[in-house]
């Protein structure tokens, strides 16, 4: 099987059965991003509990690409220490845009989302749910 094989299958998996995902409380939404060019709509929430995040959930309605790449964002990002998360945040981020070399060692599983660099118009549908956490990461820590 070709590496490009592995990724697709593993992207489609977290596209099929997102981790993390459920219907949020309106209460309980910390941030609302959408992605008009393609339709993407996430809700995303999180608890950091002593400097780590606890948890991070998700809900919405997106294409495969945000799907996938939300899903795999919170199983790495839950039990991260809050500094680190935010590095592999912004790693994630500049490798999608194709501003940073890609760090196997760092992204891991995340590589698999790597190709997305190629396409300019679903570059946002791998980043907005990285940009959402940031942004509730920022919220929690009490900056609007
Ligand atoms: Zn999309």
């Amino acid at each position: 099987m070709e590496l490009d094989d592995l990724y697709k299958d593993l992207i489609l998996d977290h596209c099929k059965h997102p981790r993390n995902f459920r219907p949020l409380a309106d209460s309980e939404v910390l941030v609302d991003e959408e992605n008009p060019t393609c339709g993407d709509h996430i809700r995303l929430t999180a608890r950091v509990e002593q400097g780590k995040i606890a948890d991070v959930k998700f809900d919405g309605k997106g294409c495969a690409i945000s799907t996938a790449s939300a899903s795999m964002m919170t199983e790495r990002l839950i039990g991260m220490p809050e500094a680190e998360a935010r590095r592999l945040i912004s790693d994630f981020v500049g490798v999608i845009r194709g501003e940073k070399e890609l760090d196997v060692d760092s992204l891991g599983d995340l590589a698999a989302l790597e190709g997305v660099k190629q396409y300019p118009m679903r570059v946002k549908c791998a980043t907005m749910s990285w940009h959402a956490a940031e942004k509730a990461l920022d919220r929690i820590a009490g900056n609007p």
